[in-house]
C-alpha cells in the first residue's frame, strides 16, 4: 500500500453522537461545543487577489530542503528526535519529503527561520479507531464524530456556531465575560482528555480534510502554544522507557490506539509499535496489564524524567550574569537600585541548587569585570577597553568572574549594595553595549546559561554602535519606518549564544530613541525575553519603579529551564512551516531555547499537505525537553487531537477567532518587517474581506442584505480593528518607533491571552460592583462585573471605569461619578480633590473599597507582568491614551467599528 492511502474501513464504528439536538436558536454559544453540521456540498469560492491567501504555490515549488543535508544539524536533534526506547533506534525514515512552502503570502521567514515539515514517515493508515476484535480493556470511543455526517446528511441542523449574523445590524455582539477557546466536536470520552486550550490552541478546531478546503476558508491555519505554563498539576512520569512510536518519535499519548494489551498504534504516523514491558504495569493503580490506564495515556499534559539518553553532556547548572549600564544616562535614572536591590531581596529565591552561578558586568565607554575569586575579602574590579576586552577574557577563566552562589553569598551581596553607589560621580556618556555582550558571551560560553542585560540608551562605542534613525517628523507615516534592524550584530551575537545555551534578556529602560528594532535581536534569536519601561526614572515616573519591582521579581524567581530543545509534531498529511515566537530553528524544525519561561509564547503555521482522507481526527504534539534548575533533564508534552471535516461550513464552525486573531497578528509582524506597514495592514484587513466573501459566496444558502458572519466569527472584524489600533499596527502620531517595536516583540512572544487582552482590552464599570455572581477565592470575594464594548457611548458620566489593557490598567472617573464611590474607594472627599498622578487605591474598610481592590489585585493576579493602575478624569493628560483603546469609536486615523464594517461590506459585495 502506498503511504498515505487508506484501505477501506474493516469496521464502522457506531459509538452515538453527543447529542445532536442543541436548539437551533438561542444565543450565540461562546464556550459550548459546537456541533459538526450535516455535509453539505458547497461550491468553490472565487480565488480573490488576496495578499493572505496567495492561490500561488499551494502545491507547492518545493523550495526547500530535506531534514538533512543544507541545514545545520544540531546535536540536540539527535536526542529529542531519535531517541531511545529500548529497540534500536530505526535508520532515519526512507521517505523524507521535499518541504513546500505552502499557503500565504506573508514574506519569506528571515534567515535563520526555515521553511520546513518534519520528515514524513511510513505508516499504516487509520482505518477505524475501534478495534472491536481486542480485549475489552481496550475498548476505545471513536476519536471523532464527522463521520457520522453522510447519515445525518437529511437532518437540517442550524448549527449556532454557523448561525448567520448580519453585523451591520447587531449591535452587541461582545460577550459580557471573557470569550472561552471553542470546544472540539469530539466524543465526550475524547474531548475530556484534550489538551486545555490555555496550552495548545489551534485556528481551526475543525480541521480541513485538504489544503482546497483550507484554501476556500480563507482562513489561516496554526497553533498557538504556551508550553511551559505554569501549572498546579502536572504528573510527572519517572520511567527507564519513554514510549515513542518508534517511526515518527511521537510520545504515546492518549489518543494512540491500542490494538491489543501489546501493540499501540501512533496517531501521528499509523505505525503499530511494541508495548515495551515495563509499560505493562500502571504505577497509579499498581495493576498488571493495564497500559492503556497509564498516565501517559491519560494525561495530554505531562511531563517525562528523561534518562541519561537525553542529555549531550552532564545537564548544566544555571548560571545567571547580570550586565548592567552603569553610564551617567544610566545612574541618573536611578534603576541600578531598584535592580540590585530587588536582586539582594530575592537571591535565595534564584532557582537553583548550590551549583548555582552568578556574575556581574558593568560598563559604559569601557567594560568593568568583578572578580570574585574565593578567599578575597572584597570584589576587585578590573577595567578594560572595548577593544581590550577578547583578550582578557582570554587570559582568565570564566570562573574567575562567575561564582558559585550558595558559597561566596556575603561576597555577592556585598557587591549588590555598593555597585549602585560606585558610578554616582561618573560623568561617562558613551555605551559599549556591544564589547559588554561579547565579554559576558564569553563567560558564559562553557557552561550556558542566562544573560539578563540592562540598557539605557543607543550604544555608541565599539561592535554593535548603532546611529538614532528615528525623525520625530516621520512618525507619522506607515511608510520608511524602521523597523529592520540596521546592524547583523545583535543578531550574529545571538545564534553564537544560542549555539553555547546562552540566552540574553533585555531590559531596555529609556526615555530616548534606543533602537529596539536593532538591540531586541539579541533576545529574539537566543529565546530571551525583552521588557521596557519607557521613560523610566525613579523620580519623575515613580510607577515604574514598582513595575520595575514586581517585574524584576516575578523574571528572578520564575521557573527557568536551560539548553531546551522544543519540536511539535502533527499528523501525517498536515505540515508545520512557518514559527513565531523567540527562538532560533537550529534544524529542520527544531526549535533551539537556550532558555525557557513560563510566560513565553509560541506560534506556528500549518499546511495541509496532503489529504486527510478518511481520517476521523488528527493530532498534534508539543514536546520540549529541558534542563531544570535543579539539575534534572524533563520532557514536557503536550497532545491535541482535533477533528477533521469535509464541508467548508464546518471549518467555519470550528473557527476560533481569537487564535486566528494572534496567529495573524504574528503573521503582520513578519509583513510589517519584510515589507512594509501599510502592507501588513492590509493583509490584515484583506483577511476579514477574504473570509467573509468565502462565507458569503459559498456557505450561505440564502443571499442576504447587510453583512454576514458565521457566529463564530463575528468578532473578527473588530478584533482586526483592534489589531490595526494597536501600537504594533497603529498609523498616526501616537507611536514612538521603540514602543511600536516593543509592542512588536509582544505580539510574537506573549501568551493568547495577554495578546488579545493588549488588542482588545477589558472594560467595567467598577461604582456599583455587588457580590453577584462574585468568585470566592481563598476567603476573598472577587467581583465578577459584565464586559463592556469598548465605546465612550458605554460610559456615564455617573460611573466609574475600569480598563485593562493587560500592561496598563485605566480607571476613569466619570464627571458627575456618585459621592460615596469617590469617598469609599479613592478616598478623597470630591471629584476635584482626586490628584492628577493618581496611580494607587487606598486600602479602606469600606465594603466598596474593598470590593474594588479585590477586583483590581485579582486581574493582576493572572499575569507575569504588573499593570500599572492610572486613575483618570476628564482633565487628565493620559485621556487620550484611554480614548485610544476605545476600539469601536473613531479616532483622527482610525475608523470607527461600524465605519470599518460598511467598508468590509463594500468589498465583500463587490
Ligand atoms: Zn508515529
Amino acid at each position: 500500500m502506498k503511504p498515505g492511502s487508506v484501505p477501506p474501513p474493516v469496521t464502522q464504528p457506531l459509538t452515538p453522537l453527543h447529542p445532536p439536538s442543541r436548539p437551533p436558536l438561542g444565543p450565540p454559544p461562546v464556550g459550548g461545543p459546537p456541533l459538526i453540521r450535516p455535509s453539505t456540498v458547497t461550491a468553490g469560492a472565487p480565488n480573490t487577489q488576496s495578499l493572505l491567501h496567495s492561490p500561488t504555490n499551494q502545491e507547492g515549488d518545493a523550495t526547500s530542503t530535506a531534514g538533512d543535508g543544507s541545514v545545520v544539524q544540531n546535536s540536540y536533534d539527535a536526542i529529542e528526535g531519535g531517541g531511545l526506547m529500548a529497540t534500536p533506534h530505526p535508520s532515519a525514515p526512507a521517505n523524507l519529503k521535499m518541504n513546500r512552502n505552502v499557503g500565504y503570502s506573508y514574506p519569506a521567514l528571515p534567515p535563520g527561520y526555515q521553511n520546513t515539515s518534519p520528515p514524513g514517515a511510513p505508516g499504516v493508515q487509520a482505518s477505524a479507531l475501534q478495534y472491536p476484535d481486542g480485549s475489552k480493556h481496550f475498548h476505545q470511543p471513536p476519536l471523532g464524530t464527522n463521520h457520522l455526517n453522510a447519515s445525518m446528511g437529511s437532518l437540517s441542523l442550524q448549527q449556532e456556531g454557523l448561525r448567520p449574523v448580519n453585523l451591520l445590524q447587531e449591535r452587541n455582539i461582545l460577550p459580557t465575560t471573557l470569550l472561552q477557546a471553542p470546544v472540539p466536536n469530539l466524543h465526550e470520552d475524547i474531548q475530556k482528555l484534550n489538551c486545555n486550550p490555555e496550552l495548545f490552541r489551534c485556528t481551526l478546531t475543525n480541521i480541513p480534510q485538504t489544503q482546497a478546503l483550507l484554501n476556500k476558508a480563507k482562513l489561516p491555519l496554526g497553533l498557538l502554544l504556551h508550553p511551559f505554563k505554569d501549572l498546579s498539576q502536572l504528573p510527572v512520569v519517572t520511567s527507564s522507557t519513554i514510549v515513542r512510536c518508534r517511526s515518527c518519535r511521537t510520545y504515546i499519548n492518549p489518543f494512540v490506539s491500542f490494538l491489543d494489551q501489546r501493540r499501540w498504534k501512533c496517531n501521528l504516523c499509523y505505525r503499530v509499535n511494541d508495548v515495551p514491558e515495563e509499560f505493562m504495569y500502571n504505577p497509579v493503580t499498581r495493576v498488571y496489564g493495564e497500559p492503556h490506564k497509564r498516565p501517559e495515556v491519560q494525561n495530554a499534559t505531562i511531563e517525562f524524567m528523561a534518562p541519561s539518553e537525553y542529555m549531550l553532556r552532564p545537564p548544566q547548572p544555571p548560571v545567571y550574569l547580570f550586565v548592567f549600564d552603569v553610564s551617567h544616562n544610566a545612574i541618573e535614572t536611578g534603576y541600578l537600585n531598584t535592580v540590585c536591590k530587588t536582586l539582594l531581596d530575592n537571591l535565595d529565591l534564584l532557582p537553583g541548587n548550590t551549583r548555582t552561578k552568578i556574575g556581574f558586568i558593568t560598563f559604559d565607554s569601557t567594560i568593568h569585570f568583578y572578580s570574585l575569586q574565593e578567599g578575597l575579602s572584597q570584589p576587585q574590579m578590573l577595567i578594560v577597553s572595548d577593544i581590550e576586552v577578547i583578550n582578557l577574557i582570554k587570559k582568565k577563566t570564566p570562573e574567575t568572574f562567575v561564582l558559585i552562589l550558595f558559597s561566596n553569598l556575603q561576597l555577592i551581596q556585598d557587591l549588590l549594595k555598593s555597585l549602585p553607589q560606585m558610578f554616582t560621580k561618573s560623568l561617562e556618556t558613551q555605551s559599549a553595549l556591544g564589547p559588554a555582550l561579547q565579554a559576558a558571551f564569553k563567560l558564559m560560553s562553557p557552561t550556558g546559561g542566562r544573560i539578563s542585560v540592562f540598557q539605557t540608551q543607543l550604544p555608541s562605542v565599539g561592535m554593535g554602535a548603532l546611529k538614532s534613525r528615528e525623525e520625530p517628523n516621520q512618525r507619522a507615516t506607515a511608510k520608511d519606518i524602521h523597523l529592520t534592524p540596521s546592524t547583523d550584530f545583535y543578531k550574529k551575537l545571538a545564534l553564537d549564544c544560542s549555539g553555547q545555551q546562552v540566552a540574553v534578556d533585555l531590559f531596555l529602560l529609556s526615555g530616548q530613541y534606543s533602537d529596539l528594532a536593532s538591540l531586541g535581536c539579541i533576545s529574539r534569536y537566543s529565546a530571551g525575553s525583552v521588557y521596557y519601561y519607557q521613560s523610566y526614572h525613579h523620580k519623575h515616573n515613580p510607577v515604574q519603579v514598582e513595575k520595575l519591582q514586581k517585574e524584576l521579581k516575578r523574571y528572578l524567581t520564575r521557573k527557568i529551564g536551560f539548553e531546551a530543545v522544543m519540536r511539535i509534531r502533527c499528523t501525517k498529511g498536515l505540515s508545520i512551516h512557518t514559527f513565531h515566537g523567540n527562538f532560533f530553528v537550529r534544524s529542520t524544525d527544531l526549535l533551539s531555547l537556550p532558555n525557557v519561561n513560563p510566560d513565553a509564547g509560541y506560534a506556528v503555521q500549518m499546511s495541509v499537505e496532503e489529504s486527510l482522507t478518511d481520517m476521523q481526527v488528527v493530532s498534534f504534539q508539543s514536546a520540549l525537553l529541558y534542563t531544570s534548575s535543579k539539575g534534572e533533564r524533563r520532557i514536557r508534552v503536550h497532545t491535541m487531537c482535533l477533528p477533521v471535516v469535509t464541508a467548508l461550513s464546518d471549518v467555519y464552525l470550528g473557527a476560533d477567532v481569537q487564535a486566528i486573531t494572534g496567529l495573524l497578528a504574528n503573521m503582520a509582524v513578519d509583513r510589517s518587517v519584510s515589507a512594509t506597514l501599510s502592507d501588513a495592514r492590509d493583509a490584515l484587513v484583506n483577511a476579514v474581506i477574504d473570509s467573509l466573501s468565502a462565507y458569503r459566496s459559498s456557505v450561505l444558502s440564502i443571499q442576504q442584505p447587510g453583512l454576514m458572519a458565521p457566529s463564530s466569527l463575528r468578532l473578527f472584524p473588530l478584533y482586526v480593528l483592534a489589531l490595526l489600533k494597536q501600537k504594533a499596527f497603529q498609523t498616526g502620531m501616537n507611536a514612538r518607533l521603540d514602543e511600536r517595536i516593543f509592542s512588536m516583540c509582544q505580539v510574537k512572544n506573549q501568551p493568547l491571552v495577554y495578546l488579545m487582552l493588549m488588542t482588545h482590552p477589558s472594560l467595567y464599570r467598577v461604582d456599583n460592583l455587588t457580590d453577584e455572581g462574585a468568585l470566592n477565592i481563598n476567603d476573598r470575594t472577587i467581583p465578577q462585573p459584565p464586559i463592556l464594548q469598548l465605546s465612550v457611548e458605554k460610559l456615564s458620566r455617573e460611573g466609574a471605569y475600569l480598563m485593562d489593557a493587560g500592561s496598563v490598567m485605566f480607571l476613569w472617573i466619570g464627571k458627575s461619578c456618585g459621592q460615596s464611590f469617590i469617598s469609599q474607594v479613592l478616598g478623597v472627599p470630591n471629584y476635584g480633590s482626586i490628584p492628577q498622578n493618581m496611580t494607587h487605591l487606598p486600602e479602606l474598610e469600606t465594603a466598596e473599597s474593598i470590593r474594588t481592590v479585590a477586583f483590581i489585585s485579582w486581574l493582576r493576579e493572572q499575569r507575569p507582568f504588573f499593570p500599572i493602575l492610572y486613575v483618570i478624569k476628564d482633565d487628565s493628560p493620559l485621556k487620550s491614551s484611554f480614548l485610544q483603546n476605545m476600539i469601536e469609536d473613531r479616532t483622527e486615523s482610525a475608523l470607527s467599528y461600524y465605519e470599518f464594517l460598511l467598508h468590509i461590506q463594500q468589498q465583500v459585495n463587490k
